[in-house]
């Protein structure tokens, strides 16, 4: 019979911010609630942080991954001030709070007041030239039109197309929500990504009334913003790698395992046992996976092959970043804004692009501008195979084209993000419950990260955190169970001086 009284293994797989923020939470309560625990955290490359990377070069610094801390959700802001970073935190600039939109060769504001679907101002919607005359009235017809079904899930692109219109979608929805979850929007669920519009829909019935409603409870000086609400964007002032440094400094040494793949996870009696790389095994009483869903189904695919599957079926997309140094006089844009967005519909290789060094102080030295071009997405997924020559030439094409910028770049700096972005299509909430079932059969296995419930820096955060506190309380069932049987069958062995468990 098992020692129910001995330290107990956690081993957290994934050294992205998810298996970070996870281990470092099993810390934090380690040593608050003195549990007889160790953490261990396996990495498979040789670096932590996964797809966040900050580079410093010639006085620019540059993110090769994400680049902002979203602060309406609070999971992210709360972990940066527990690891004492909240002096480190900057926002935007308050100037040029505002987004463009490519149509032909030119970039056009978002209207001010434009929320992301839907505008909340009729003027600077209405003088724009982002949309035909048909297409604002189409869109106005919002206004009148009654609500949709409720209850099934429905894709972004149905609803954009129902609500206001086939050129809306194209034009607006599909660039600035395809820009956040680089997905393709007739397969979007809109349940699972943006479920405050169907609440909109289903409480106020029309969008642009239930968000001028919402609007009006905003300060009047963040009103004129467009888009998304940059007054919300936040990010750390040497980039986002410091939270990851930071996260990995709270670790124990030893704690930390990097060029170390898990290959596979087995169960045994009442502990795991995960292969590794180099041939070895390691046991544990519990297995945070904060890894991508298709690689937690390699993983399970002999242990569970209901939950693989499951897994396996969350599609991803591709993405490439490309980070770009100018001297400013070679840029006649007045960059005016924080960056652009580019409809599939244009054709063009950038999808997205950053003003980095005008959206956060300091990305650039005096007189030097940094930009940021994504490529790749579920729609446009070609630039994400092309050589960086290809891509740089296509890039620098449509910078040309769009920005006049004619002379090359001081230099430039590709990253690839191979299957770095989870879709979440139409039916993902159910493919959720079938995991959340199929996990029940694993109670110390947790599965964390961004293929469940958002994709965001916060969202991850929580999920690991979340993952981490369930495992806790998981286990400390399996030490209940484990001490009615120590009861039925003492130990020969006396346990005395260990620390109390979990
Ligand atoms: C290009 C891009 C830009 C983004 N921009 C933003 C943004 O600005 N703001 C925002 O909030 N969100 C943004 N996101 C989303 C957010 O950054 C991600 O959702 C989040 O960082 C994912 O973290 P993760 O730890 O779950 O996954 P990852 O970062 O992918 O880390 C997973 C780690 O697990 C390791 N691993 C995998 N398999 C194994 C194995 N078998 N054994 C051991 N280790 C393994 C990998 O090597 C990797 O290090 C962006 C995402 C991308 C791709």
């Amino acid at each position: 019979m098992e020692h129910s009284h001995r330290v107990r293994r956690i081993i957290v797989v994934g050294g992205g911010i998810t298996g970070l923020a996870a281990a470092h939470r099993l810390e934090e309560r380690r040593h608050a609630e003195r549990l007889a625990c160790e953490v261990l955290l396996l990495e498979a490359g040789p670096r932590l942080g996964g797809v966040i990377s900050t580079t410093c070069r010639d006085g620019f610094i540059l993110e090769s991954g994400p680049d902002t801390i979203f602060t309406n959700k609070p999971w992210g802001l709360d972990l940066i001030g527990r690891l004492g970073l909240s002096e480190r935190l900057i926002g935007t600039t308050d100037t040029h709070r505002r987004t463009f939109v490519a149509r032909g060769g030119t970039l056009h504001p978002l209207p001010e007041g434009f929320l992301l679907l839907a505008p909340t101002r009729f003027g600077p919607f209405l003088r724009s030239g982002l949309l035909s005359w048909r297409g604002k009235a189409r869109t106005a017809l919002d206004l009148f039109l009654a609500r949709g079904r409720s209850g099934a899930d429905e894709s972004l692109a149905s609803f954009v197309r129902r609500r206001f219109g086939q050129e809306a979608l194209t034009r607006l929805a599909q660039p600035m929500v395809g820009g956040i979850y680089t997905a393709d929007p007739e397969r979007l669920s809109l349940r699972a990504t943006l479920p405050q519009f169907l609440q909109m829909e289903e409480r106020h019935r029309s969008i642009i009334l239930a968000l001028r409603r919402q609007r009006s409870s905003i300060p009047s000086e963040r009103r004129a913003e467009s888009g998304p609400r940059y007054s919300l964007f936040a990010t750390l002032d040497d980039g986002l790698q410091t939270l990851v440094d930071a996260l990995v400094q709270r670790l124990p040494a030893g704690a930390v395992r990097r060029c170390c793949p898990v290959t596979g996870i087995a169960r045994e009696e009442t502990r795991w046992t995960l292969r590794l790389g180099d041939g070895t095994n390691l046991e544990a009483d519990g297995i945070i996976l904060g890894i991508p869903a298709f690689r937690a189904a390699a993983l399970t695919r002999d242990l569970d092959a209901d939950l693989a599957s499951e897994l396996e079926a969350i599609p991803y997309a591709s993405s490439v970043i490309v980070n770009l140094a100018y001297r400013r006089e070679e840029i006649p844009h007045p960059l005016d804004g924080f960056g652009f967005v580019v409809p599939a519909c244009e054709g063009r290789t950038i999808i997205a692009c950053s003003f980095s060094s005008v959206k956060f102080a300091a990305r650039a030295p005096a007189d030097h501008v940094l930009l940021r071009a994504f490529a790749g997405g579920a729609l446009q997924p070609e630039p994400f195979e092309w050589d960086d020559e290809m891509l740089l030439t296509a890039v620098r094409r449509d910078l040309n084209e769009l920005l006049g910028i004619r002379a090359a770049p001081l230099w430039s700096h590709v990253t690839r993000h191979p299957r770095s972005m989870p879709q979440y299509h139409v039916g993902h909430l159910n493919r959720l419950a079938a995991l959340e079932e199929a996990l029940t059969r694993w109670p110390t296995l947790k599965l964390a990260g961004n293929a469940y419930r958002g994709v965001g820096i916060p969202d991850v955060i929580h999920s690991g955190e979340a993952a981490a506190d369930a495992l806790l309380a998981d286990l400390a069932v399996a030490r209940r169970q484990g001490d009615a049987e120590l009861a039925m069958n003492p130990p020969t062995r006396s346990c005395a001086g260990q620390e109390s468990l979990l």
